[in-house]
């Protein structure tokens, strides 16, 4: 190891324990996931996971329900630490029955707001959620305030493509994940365990 490179790590060392040293506070976050790349709920319930190997309680509310049973869900649902809710069940995409869709989603919202104000409570999933914006199946505003007035140290992740602004105003992490390249337009075939 030559002399510069000792010199520069330990500047950069330094820099770092500024900033750790700055950053004091201890509170719950609010994290989203957006972009049209794959990794956001997946993301997610691996931050569950390692939020569960801390001991701590999550919840999960999937406001579109997939295709099929997840392996994630599979996997956490007799987890005694986790509650797992699947809704969005009857969204129709087809028949474009607007308020029969405005009731899903309201009933999804119903399930999610009371862990929102449980401390016992440390994590909780909104996956999904943001298309309830987008296609206005639910208001943003008592979202929002239900967000700000949830317990201090909880974490909340929301998952979606596409984010409302408001979302993104309150939230304090925020990662876009890009689609650079995907199997599926290579012509590989969804697989278990990779794509659900
Ligand atoms: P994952 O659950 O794999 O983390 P995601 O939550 O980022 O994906 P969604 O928009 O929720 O992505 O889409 C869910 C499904 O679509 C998953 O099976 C995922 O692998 C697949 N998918 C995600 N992004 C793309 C893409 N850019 N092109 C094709 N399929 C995708
Ligand atoms: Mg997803």
């Amino acid at each position: 190891m030559t002399d510069s490179h000792q010199q520069k790590m330990a500047a950069k060392k330094a820099v770092m324990d500024a900033k750790i040293a700055k950053a004091t506070e201890e509170r719950g976050i609010l994290i989203l996931m957006k972009g049209n790349g794959k990794g956001k709920s997946s993301s997610a319930f691996g931050t569950m996971a390692r939020s569960l190997g801390h001991g701590k309680r999550a919840a999960v509310i999937q406001f579109l329900k997939g295709r099929t049973e997840t392996g994630e869900y599979r996997f956490f649902k007799e987890h005694p630490m986790v509650d797992w809710h699947v809704m969005g069940e009857g969204f129709t995409w087809e028949t474009q029955n607007k308020e029969q869709d405005i009731a899903t989603a309201q009933k999804a919202w119903e399930t999610a707001r009371p862990y929102l104000s449980n401390p016992d409570y440390d994590l909780v999933i909104l996956d999904e959620m943001s298309y309830m914006f987008k296609y206005h199946y639910l208001d943003v505003e008592p979202v929002v305030a239900a967000l700000q007035q949830r317990p201090r140290l909880q974490n909340v992740i929301i998952t979606g493509r596409t984010m409302a602004t408001p979302l993104q105003e309150i939230a304090d992490t925020i990662s876009s994940v890009q689609d650079e390249r995907h199997a599926f337009r290579l012509g590989v075939k969804a697989q278990a365990g990779i794509e659900f």
